[in-house]
């Protein structure tokens, strides 16, 4: 099994966690409804999706 040489130190270990931060999911509007939605998601408030009702919502 490949072992790595040397220890990483402190400085590089945290340097590389400092990409990991997550963030907020991007949002798009829902050309049906105008409510704020998922891009390439199926709108929750009509489901709508590609100007078609895909799911049934009351
Ligand atoms: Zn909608």
């Amino acid at each position: 099994m490949a072992v790595p040489k040397r220890k990483t130190t402190r400085a590089v270990r945290d340097a590389r966690r400092s990409t990991h931060k997550v963030e907020a999911p991007s949002r798009s509007v829902c050309p049906q409804c105008h409510q704020p939605k998922l891009p390439h998601r199926v709108c929750p408030e009509c489901g709508y999706y590609d100007g078609k009702e895909i799911i049934d919502t009351e």
